[in-house]
């Protein structure tokens, strides 16, 4: 057994994980590849295997064939840190308490939140199970100097060019490592998010003229401003300003934008999933950490908000006898993917306390298997900025039924899904019977998390350096 995977499994004891067993790690490696790819910013419906009309994502719709796509996957917050947090540590924000990208404590300077190392991590628990872990990471608000390095044994985080071609190459560049024992794999892409500069000639396709030109005032300055005007509204930090609002073919071309990035990077993923695809007994899950606000609900970006367009994520999974273009409807939860993984390498009996459940069945091939994925709640939160604990959103989708509990405004949204997914036109919540049920269901969540948050020591924030604030600041996190 390498040197790594020893250092990984005795850090996973160390850092106090009761919950796997101390000979886990001694054990010969056995068992399938996985591929975790999270693309940032994705939203599910501007991919072709979601429906999307434009032509964004061959390369995935061609794995969406051979894959089983989850119609209906959430993401447990709506932005990046808090949602990968959650993929991977299996908890809920207010449980893992990664939640803050920026705190101004009086006195103090600029700091942001750790993933604390008391907790278990996917690649924490792959690595202890013998495998050998590698991360790609190009997101600042997750490097490794924030706790989300943790179990990855080969960690890379791409400072400069972190186009999606650069990550597949650096991904291919680690896998083809002669190494000995099964592979985690964990690549984390950008290209979706904003500023919007999709390379040549996609910009010019999906957006008209200059839509490759990073000096293009229109592709990243204008959009820039109305973000901000919109956000710092929305914050209260500054009156709304009404000039600011795009026309209708302005919205057309910062759509066109996105759609560039997206072709973008299903073009630069297509040779590591090609990579991948041939190893015979590999797991390639495809999520998105969050999706993007293109003013559907008068915002734009992301963070700020639970609606569809921002948390309902791609979810693709492809793999050994997993039944080829099988979709999945019922609903399912990005904390379900680390004990899905777990159960498909038959390690499943080793960890406990994640709150996740596995959606193994729905990717087995077994005739008739209906009913793969039990009907429950689904649960998402955010913090109504990204720099205050206080007074989160929560939400609620039972059944046909979404509940936003609005706490900052002191409101509550409801939408039936099922007749209105655009969530256009709100329900009264006080008329409707079960809403009474879904706020005692959000009690008791709420109440579940902040007793699991009270195991851990106090959230650890890092004070910001320089760098991370130059990177936050150009990727619009941070004005
Ligand atoms: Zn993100």
């Amino acid at each position: 057994m390498r040197r790594s995977y020893l250092r990984a499994g005795l850090l996973a004891l160390l850092a106090g994980l009761a919950t796997a067993p101390a000979a886990c790690w001694r054990e010969r490696p056995a068992g399938p590849n996985v591929a975790l790819l999270i693309f940032d910013t994705l939203r599910a419906d501007r991919l072709g295997a979601y429906g999307y009309p434009r032509q964004t994502s061959p390369a995935l719709d061609r794995l969406c064939r051979q894959a089983v796509l989850f119609a209906a996957a959430y993401a447990q917050a709506s932005w990046t840190k808090p949602s990968v947090a959650s993929v991977l540590t299996s908890l809920d924000p207010t449980a893992h308490q990664a939640i803050a990208g920026r705190a101004i404590d009086e006195g103090t300077p600029l700091s942001i939140d750790s993933l604390s190392d008391e907790l278990l991590t996917l690649p924490t628990a792959l690595a202890s199970a013998g495998y050998r872990t590698g991360c790609i990471q190009t997101n600042p608000n997750i490097k490794a100097k924030y706790g989300f390095a943790q179990g990855c044994g080969d960690y890379q985080y791409l400072a400069g060019d972190n186009s999606a071609r650069a990550v597949s190459a650096a991904a291919s560049r680690w896998l083809e490592g002669d190494k000995p024992g099964p592979t985690f794999l964990y690549a984390h892409y950008m290209d979706p998010h904003m500023p919007y500069t999709p390379p040549h000639p996609l910009g010019e396709a999906f957006a008209g003229k200059g839509g490759s030109d990073p000096n293009d005032i229109y592709n990243v300055a204008f959009y820039r401003s109305i973000y901000n005007n919109v956000l710092n509204a929305n914050l209260g930090l500054a009156p709304f300003q009404p000039a600011l609002i795009p026309d209708a073919r302005q919205l057309r071309r910062w759509k066109g934008l996105y759609d560039a990035e997206v072709a973008g990077l299903d073009e630069g993923v297509s040779s590591l999933l090609s990579t991948l695809q041939r190893g015979k007994d590999t797991w390639i899950f495809v999520i998105a950490d969050h999706g993007e606000q293109h003013l559907e609900h008068g915002s734009m970006g992301h963070g700020q908000a639970l609606y569809e367009e921002l948390i309902r994520v791609p979810l693709l999974v492809y793999g050994p006898g997993a039944p080829a273009g099988r979709i999945v409807a019922e609903p399912v939860e990005l904390i379900d993917v680390f004990p899905t993984i777990l159960d498909l390498i038959g390690v499943q009996d080793r960890f406990h306390g994640l709150q996740g459940r596995s959606f193994a069945a729905a990717l087995r091939e077994r005739p008739g298997a209906a009913g793969r994925v039990a009907r429950r709640a689904i649960f998402a939160e955010v913090d109504d900025s990204h720099a205050v604990r206080a007074r989160p959103l929560r939400m609620l989708l039972s059944g046909r039924l979404k509940l936003i509990d609005n706490e900052f405004r002191g409101d509550r949204e409801l939408y039936d899904l099922d007749r209105d997914p655009a969530e256009r036109h709100a329900l009264d919540p006080n008329a409707t019977p079960e809403v009474q049920e879904m706020l005692e269901e959000l009690e008791t969540i709420r109440t579940r998390d902040r007793q699991r948050a009270a195991e851990l020591p106090t959230p650890r924030r890092v004070p910001m350096d320089s760098e991370t604030l130059r990177q936050l600041k150009s990727l619009n996190y941070i004005q």
